[in-house]
């Protein structure tokens, strides 16, 4: 297959919220509706021919469900015509998506410049890819010439995520990527945030997407996942191995729930997103707060660019509160988190509830306050995930603490 054809996908043409339900389906002789649930470890064959031939790959077919199972190729298929992916591998998690791409594709000598606005963990596992020889730079998300200057002979990847957290920072996938591409340097994207109902990174030079479909492809909650998708190529060579041999694999259970979930994926993000706007609009007019950061806002410094590379601002608002000094900042962030009696109090995002979180006691406690001031993450910051209840209920609870 050529590095750009996309696989024969039979519903190509058709638009994205019918691919989101339609998308991989492959009826078994009973004609079911839904999609059935293959909770099997192994398969069968029918000759001792035919188990050397699927073994050896000569015959395609299932084998064993630590690298394939019929309900969780469903899952990956339908989640490579939403990305417009030519292949995609399900994970046990976010995490492990992320594991399986560094160890695919870095060795002990090798390095990795990563946008200083990473999940934590991720981060963590960056560093800790460092007692077997990777070497990370981290730079800031949004200075396209910091991912230049920061590239080594030995640079193997970029890594980012966008819009950022907890600050919804933009990243210039066109910048970045051309500086990828010069460099010969693989771009791998983050796309947890926005997920492919508001942008697709693959259409905007990024060589690799992953996700943590425990966020927005679930979006209620329940189960973790993740995945990785790109070129055929990289996902046979690269990631296969990784998965076959380590076997951080998506359980068919958990690929049945996220199949569920990419049904309603956008109806969710267009009605989060515009609950997001509403609340966003609403704290900015609020005198107890001092700054609102959300892509949707005319007031965000990268408006313009997030309009051109995503169809809605998201589900993520941050906000800071006035406060006189660094105590002051924190008490006030505290007492609008304790006024609330609707969001749920919690650093998870991507859920169909409301969520609310002070990033600096919590999420980036770990981080330490030098590395938190150096990404913007003040004691007076407050991050909302924004879920599916009246937009009002939401603000009331806002309110009470803001007005303390
Ligand atoms: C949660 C998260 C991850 C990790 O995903 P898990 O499914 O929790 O392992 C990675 N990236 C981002 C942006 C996340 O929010």
């Amino acid at each position: 297959m050529n590095e750009h054809d996309l696989p024969h996908d039979p519903l190509a043409d058709l638009g994205f919220e019918t691919r989101a339900v339609r998308a991989g389906i492959e009826r078994t002789q009973f004609g079911e509706h839904a999609e059935p649930l293959f909770l099997t470890s192994s398969f069968v064959f029918t000759s001792a021919a035919q188990a050397a031939a699927r073994f050896s790959g000569d015959e395609e077919g299932f084998v064993y469900s630590r690298f394939s199972n019929p309900t969780v190729r469903t899952f990956q298929d339908r989640l490579a015509s939403l990305e417009g992916a030519q292949a995609c591998l399900a994970t046990a998690s976010g995490m492990s998506a992320i594991l399986a791409v560094v160890m695919g594709v870095v060795k002990g000598g090798e390095h990795i410049v990563s946008s200083a606005g990473v999940f934590g963990a991720t981060a963590q596992l960056f560093n800790m890819f460092g007692r077997y020889g990777v070497q990370t730079t981290y730079v800031p998300l949004t200075d396209a010439a910091a991912w230049e200057a920061a590239v080594r002979p030995e640079t193997k990847m970029f890594y980012l995520e966008t819009p950022s957290n907890p600050l919804t920072e933009i990243a210039d996938l066109d910048a970045i990527s051309a500086v990828a591409r010069r460099h010969g340097i693989l771009l791998v994207v983050d796309n947890c945030f926005s997920t492919p109902a508001l942008q697709q990174p693959l259409s905007q030079g990024a060589d690799v997407v992953v996700h943590s479909a425990t966020k927005y492809i679930d979006g209620q909650g329940r189960v973790l996942g993740g995945a990785v998708l790109g070129s055929q190529k990289f996902i046979d060579e690269c990631v296969l191995p990784v998965l076959r041999t380590a076997g951080p694999t998506l359980s068919a259970f958990n690929a049945w729930v996220l199949l569920k979930g990419l049904e309603t994926l956008s109806v969710r993000m267009e009605k989060q997103c515009a609950n997001a706007l509403e609340v966003a609009r609403w704290l900015e007019a609020q005198p107890g707060v001092a700054r609102v950061f959300y892509p949707g806002l005319e007031s965000h410094p990268q408006h313009a660019l997030a309009r051109r590379q995503q169809s809605a601002g998201g589900a993520i608002v941050a906000f800071e509160l006035k406060g006189a000094d660094d105590a002051s900042a924190r008490a006030a962030a505290w007492r609008v988190i304790d006024g609330c009696r609707v969001l749920s109090i919690t650093g998870n995002l991507g859920d169909v509830k409301s969520t609310i979180t002070h990033p600096a006691s919590t999420t980036h406690h770990r981080i330490g306050p030098e590395a938190r001031r150096a990404a913007g993450v003040g004691e007076g910051l407050l991050r909302l995930a924004v879920g599916l209840e009246n937009p009002a209920d939401i603000c009331a609870d806002l309110g009470r603490g803001l007005a303390a």
